[in-house]
């Protein structure tokens, strides 16, 4: 099973206060934040080390240091919430971004941005905070492997059914961490319970 779904009493608590409809944008920007920073650390865990030494000041030790080029690609526009957290983790991480605009008819999406560095042995996380229907994070995967991504994982905030499954039947390599996994998609295919549209929440857009 390649969904990882994160659980933390902190996690469950913050996406408690995601899904509250009266939470106004700056309280929900601050959750995302703090949210967004725990998905970051969990879904990293298998970043490679390299073991050395170090000097304390009472003695050489043991050591191990981060070993493998990271890249963060959000998938725009609500997939910018996670970079900042992503950012302050790893400050040497590489950004690329993928802009996907879904059509509120058909659900479709399709790329009007793309701008990514080479990421053939790099550590790559895709991140977008609902994985709905799927369709676009695996359009997304697609091109992440089209510049050499080799090692994904897709970081979520609500993962649907559906969209899980679409990544599974698409992209069988690639993990997928979520703070929590929903029940299903509406016909507009807006997860539910699920907290609403997360860009619109962030920004107070509608
Ligand atoms: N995107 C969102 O922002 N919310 C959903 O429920 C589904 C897709």
């Amino acid at each position: 099973m390649a969904l990882h779904v994160v659980d933390h009493p902190l996690a469950k608590h913050l996406i408690t206060g995601l899904r509250d409809a009266t939470t106004p944008p700056d309280r929900f920007r601050q959750l995302s934040d703090t949210l967004s920073t725990i998905l970051i650390l969990e879904s990293t865990r298998k970043v490679r080390l390299l073991s050395g030494e170090v000097e304390t000041p009472m003695e050489v030790t043991q050591a191990d240091r981060l070993d493998q080029g990271l890249v963060v690609v959000p998938v725009l526009r609500a997939g910018l919430c996670m970079l900042d957290p992503a950012l302050k983790l790893f400050p040497k991480v590489d950004v690329g971004y993928v802009g996907l605009e879904r059509s509120h008819e058909t659900a479709v999406a399709h790329s009007y941005y793309c701008k990514l560095p080479n990421l053939a042995g790099k550590y790559t996380l895709c991140v977008d905070p609902m994985l709905a229907t799927g369709g676009s994070a695996s359009q997304a995967i697609d091109l992440l492997k089209e510049h050499g991504a080799d090692q994904i994982t897709m970081v979520c905030v609500v993962a649907a059914p559906e969209g899980v499954e679409t990544l599974q039947n698409d992209h069988p390599d690639v993990e997928i961490f979520a703070a929590a996994y929903d029940r299903e998609l509406n016909a507009q295919k807006y997860i539910l319970p699920g907290l609403g549209d997360y860009g619109d929440r962030l920004y107070g857009t509608e």
